[in-house]
């Protein structure tokens, strides 16, 4: 297996074992020196000759086509902007108006929180009998029936790391007749994915997690190209039309995924994410894959040798997991505190999970056994049970 390992590109600070890339990912060390240049450079000395000058009114799209490489979709068919969850009412409007006839959303009770807080505000927003529907993430295959316009799911649970398979569920979804969005929130960077291949209309996800681009950095949004100039935008903003500064007075939609853009884009976020992607040029991601597994293989291998209070909350079989391992631990958040004050980053997540993602770009074998030790000595000492550790932080 070829090593992937690039540690050097990443700013770690001194002490600290990271396993929470999967949440917001660390700092390329390219970064700081590129975003100042193009903040006196392009910025300072273009002033608002920038947008054609330095390209800044293309920059949604050239960065679109480094993150579609990451997921298997073409050039063209992939597009930044705003937040994710921006982008999944983005994804959700337009695919409900692929399937005017009917009227019902499945989720499955597993998926983000806010995916399905923007659901309900579009069905809200709608008043026209839309309804959102959640199940069992288990029970998705078996409720796919032939009221469903759309099915949204997040390929890899945020808590458990649990898999759905989407290819097989994207042909099942078909095969009802309904609209396929995904969220890849954790798996663009995570894991190989096929966009293309799976034949979903649609994909969102965010880019702060494990592509590195910064708190804060835009989502993204792909289209099936075959219907990237027929759907209908539901965010109809001046930068998604044809033509922006004809400044007409009536909204038509732009060409392609242009036309899933909003309003002005944010060059200075985007110009370090753009630097961040730079370093995924020659990353296989099959690789990435074998190595993620092998360092999860490792950590599920050595808590369970050593640390007998932590319950596995992740699926067993690594094929069904994303690039993170979670435990279950009733004082989970005092015990994540206890290990982050040890210099080991992980984070929680209610009620009682102990989450750790693996980014087998920064993060290796050696680093894996030091996490465990660490928090060996949090959990079998019980060092977590002191009342510093238990008040609990606006984020978690
Ligand atoms: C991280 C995450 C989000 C966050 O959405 P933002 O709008 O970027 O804050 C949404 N959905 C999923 C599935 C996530 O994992």
């Amino acid at each position: 297996m070829a090593n992937i390992l690039n540690k050097d590109a990443f700013f770690l600070p001194e002490g600290v074992i990271y396993l929470d890339g999967n949440s917001l990912g660390p700092l390329p060390r390219a970064v700081p020196a590129r975003v100042q240049a193009m903040m006196t450079d392009e910025w300072g000395e273009m002033l608002i000759r920038g947008w054609n000058k330095a390209n800044w009114m293309e920059q949604p799209s050239r960065v679109g086509n480094m993150v579609a490489r990451i997921i298997g979709a073409p050039d063209g068919s992939v597009v930044m902007g705003d937040t994710l969850s921006i982008k999944v009412f983005q994804a959700l409007s337009s695919g409900l108006k692929l399937r005017e006839d009917r009227r019902v959303i499945l989720s499955d009770t597993g998926n983000f929180p806010s995916d399905l807080y923007m659901a309900e505000g579009l069905v809200k927003l709608l008043e026209q009998g839309y309804e959102l529907r959640t199940v069992a993430p288990e029970e998705v295959a078996n409720s796919i029936d032939e009221d469903i316009a759309v099915v949204m799911l997040t390929e890899v649970d945020y808590r458990t790391g649990r898999m759905h398979d989407m290819k097989a569920m994207t042909e099942l979804v078909h095969a009802k007749g309904a609209v396929m969005v995904w969220d890849l929130a954790h798996s663009a960077g995570a894991l190989p994915v096929d966009m293309a291949g799976s034949n979903a209309e649609f994909a969102v996800g965010c880019t702060y997690k494990y592509l590195n681009g910064g708190p804060g950095a835009p989502g993204f949004i792909y289209v099936r190209p075959d219907l990237a100039d027929s759907v209908e935008p539901a965010l109809s903003g001046w930068l998604g039309h044809r033509q922006p500064f004809e400044f007409d007075l009536h909204y038509a939609p732009g060409n392609g995924i242009e036309r899933m853009r909003v309003g002005t884009p944010p060059v200075i976020q985007l110009t370090a994410l753009e630097v961040a992607m730079e370093l995924w040029a020659d990353v296989d991601m099959n690789e990435l894959r074998a190595a993620s597994i092998a360092l999860q293989e490792q950590f599920i291998a050595e808590i369970e040798r050593d640390v007998p209070a932590l319950t596995l909350a992740s699926p067993r079989e690594a094929s069904m997991r994303g690039s993170q391992v979670s435990w279950r631990f009733e004082h989970g958040y005092a015990a994540m505190q206890a290990v982050i004050d040890r210099g080991v980053i992980g984070d929680f997540r209610a009620p009682d999970i102990m989450r750790f993602g693996f980014t087998p770009l920064y993060i290796d074998s050696a680093d894996v056994s030091a996490a465990v030790r660490i928090i060996a000595d949090v959990m079998n000492n019980k060092l977590w049970d002191d009342d510093t550790y238990k008040v609990k932080s606006r984020v978690t």
